[in-house]
């Protein structure tokens, strides 16, 4: 945790630098923007008056509140030179077939360093925020880019093949036909299923995917599925949300599934339910995680610079 919180020091210039970051950065890695998006639209509903506060205040002014707005955003530098030490952040890699995480062996980079790992990355931004209620007096933190990061990560941690087997890349090299086109498996998680949802179900209209969403965990199918919000020892959490990925990766994702292989209904149909299910929890439990880190601040809206 040590290293990877050192690495997190980028105190000044910051917020210039994030403006013109976000501006017309096309392209997206992993959960898809609409799969961000929706994560983060989700966990701002249920946040409480005091980390609605908090992330306001943190949110540069341009995207006037909206955390969803700056979801997609460690995507997007992830391969500028500043923030190729994020890159490892958004996956873990299992070992082939093992079909389980550990964190202990599973969570390094390519090179061994460890908690470099979507896994260690929640752990250490969420302990990050931790420190928002010393405001002004604690420099030691970019509680903005902790806050983006963690909403970020919240996304990948939930996206089943993001934590996938070491040799096929998380599925990434896999390639095969989804419906036409050609795609590979990783990306069929990321972001075809959901199109594919949006356009067949919803009219390509995101906000009514969001509303069907909401639905199902106010009071549908997982209305009854209250352990979601809950958490008493964060780090066992993350561990065990990482642990929920490579399952249904091995049972859904890559189950019956051969490079050159073509894609569609049948895949799509059972697949879809799961993909919609981790963008709930994945929203719940960022709105879970906000709601403690920022509960009982002190100060109020603790000043960050
Ligand atoms: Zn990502």
């Amino acid at each position: 945790m040590g290293r990877l919180r050192g690495l997190c020091l980028v105190p000044f210039g910051f917020l210039l630098f994030f403006s013109s970051a976000f501006i017309g950065v096309p392209g997206a890695l992993a959960w898809s923007k609409e799969g961000h998006v929706i994560t983060c639209q989700i966990a701002q509903a249920l946040l409480e008056p005091e980390a609605l506060e908090a992330v306001h205040h943190l949110l540069p002014d341009y995207v006037n509140g909206n955390l969803s707005a700056l979801c997609v955003w460690p995507d997007q530098i992830r391969h500028w030179f500043r923030y190729r030490w994020t890159s490892p952040l958004h996956f873990i890699d299992t070992p082939d077939n093992a079909c389980s995480f550990q964190y202990s062996r599973d969570c390094h980079d390519s090179h061994g360093v460890e908690d470099m790992c979507v896994a260690g990355a929640v752990k250490n931004f969420t302990s990050q925020l931790m420190h928002y209620k010393e405001g002004a007096s604690d420099q030691r933190y970019n509680m903005t880019e902790a806050l983006l990061f963690l909403s970020h990560f919240m996304g990948d941690i939930h996206q089943p093949m993001h934590v996938g087997f070491t040799t096929d890349e998380g599925g990434n090299t896999i390639e095969l036909r989804w419906f036409r086109h050609k795609s590979n498996l990783h990306h069929v998680w990321d972001r075809e299923i959901i199109l594919t949802a949006l356009a067949d179900y919803y009219d390509k209209d995101a906000s009514l995917l969001l509303q069907d969403i909401e639905r199902n965990y106010t009071d549908g199918i997982w209305a009854d599925d209250s352990s979601w919000k809950h958490c008493d020892d964060i780090p066992q959490c993350v561990n065990n949300w990482a642990k929920e990925s490579i399952q249904i990766a091995c049972k859904w994702g890559y189950e019956g599934v051969k490079p050159g292989t073509t894609l569609a209904d049948d895949y799509f149909d059972s697949r879809m339910p799961f993909v919609m299910k981790r963008i709930a929890q994945g929203g719940i439990r960022l709105a879970m995680i906000l709601n403690k880190v920022f509960a009982d601040s002190e100060e109020g809206s603790a000043t960050v610079t």
